[in-house]
């Protein structure tokens, strides 16, 4: 991809440790917004949280999974982009589709795939649409949205959204005028995140001054696509705001069961030995593979043949935490297990995990 700058003695894009800090509380901060956090991930982990949910259900989620979806990324959108962007485009001053274009080209940088503007109409009436290719998409169901998204928001209009598979991984994405049922109208919740200065520290790449660990990690821009050098597993950055929204409205729709499911979601994918832990250090292991991937402090870490008990002072996404926490201990000690949860006003959790 032209234009994006990579840094020479590791191959991070500039992009991602200038806009993006890996902070000691073991959280990934926005430099220009601190108050948002994001999370880097194993794509597959995401996709199949979410298949694990379903599979436990015995209910497809997809709808509901698609909409909150659309409505975190309508939100963000409408607070990100300028007021007077959106009234150029609006008084048809500025094109539409550069600057979709220009959004969608960040996510090439946060291995969200390749996207590509295929076609796109803007008169002001029922018949305005927005058509996107997607290839690789991380998900296809969390990763199509975005540009939808971006155009309600330029617009002022509300869109629906389908997409259609037209190739191995490839999709299209159709926007078009929709106005959104009445029950999706409400505002998401969305998480903020506290934090204070923890003490997760790490060597800096003596050239660009971001995480020497992030070499462990090859970008490739053309595609949209970060890997892992070794183990070829894709990455993605992704909101945890977003994720425990989505959570929130599978609650809100199918009952208060779903925390549990979510975790029982994320013990199954672990424990079927996808991450593992150093069997010298475990707790130094864990703690650094969680604050890589933005996704907290963990300060106390115990853990023996009895169970395990792990606290946070500072936790995103806590049900992928119990659930991640569940599956080590047993894919570790080769029994099963029950897990008890609490979590603080702070965002604060404590785990407990009880061989059974
Ligand atoms: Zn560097």
């Amino acid at each position: 991809m032209q234009g994006v700058e990579t840094c020479a003695e590791c191959g991070v894009p500039i992009y991602i440790t200038s806009e993006h800090l890996w902070h000691s509380s073991g959280f990934i901060l926005q430099r220009r917004d601190p108050r948002h956090i994001i999370i880097f991930l194993e794509s597959e982990n995401l996709e199949e949280l979410l298949k694990g949910v379903e599979r436990i259900l015995g209910i497809p989620i997809e709808r509901i999974v698609v909409d909150a979806r659309r409505r975190t990324a309508a939100a963000y959108m409408e607070r990100v982009i300028p007021e007077g962007l959106k009234r150029a485009v609006r008084e048809k001053k500025v094109e539409v589709k550069p600057v979709i274009e220009g959004m969608t080209s960040i996510g090439h940088v946060l291995g969200y795939g390749r996207f590509e503007v295929v076609d796109c109409r803007y008169q002001g009436d029922e018949e305005d649409f927005l058509l996107v290719r997607v290839e690789n998409p991380y998900s296809v169901i969390l990763g199509s949205a975005d540009p939808v998204a971006a155009f309600e928001a330029l617009v002022g209009e509300e869109m629906g959204m389908d997409h259609e598979q037209v190739g191995p991984s490839t999709f299209l994405v159709r926007g078009f005028r929709s106005p959104h049922p009445e029950e999706f109208r409400e505002r998401l919740r969305m998480r903020r995140y506290e934090y204070g200065e923890g003490d997760f520290s790490y060597e800096k790449c003596p050239s660009c001054g971001g995480p020497a660990f992030l070499s462990l990690y090859r970008w490739d821009l053309e595609r949209g696509i970060i890997t892992h050098r070794e183990s070829g597993r894709r990455m993605v950055f992704f909101a945890p705001s977003v994720l425990e929204a989505v959570f929130g409205e599978l609650e809100r729709e199918l009952g208060e069961e779903i925390p549990k499911v979510v975790v029982e979601a994320q013990k199954r994918f672990t424990a079927g030995g996808f991450y593992r832990l150093k069997g010298e250090e475990p707790a130094a292991d864990l703690k650094f593979q969680l604050a890589l991937r933005g996704i907290g402090l963990l300060s106390e870490f115990e853990e023996s043949e009895e169970g395990l008990r792990l606290f946070m002072p500072n936790a995103a996404v806590p049900l992928m935490v119990v659930g991640l926490a569940q599956g080590l201990f047993e894919s570790r000690h080769e029994t099963g297990s029950r897990a008890e949860w609490k979590t603080g006003e702070r965002g604060e959790l404590e785990v407990r995990v009880i061989p059974a």
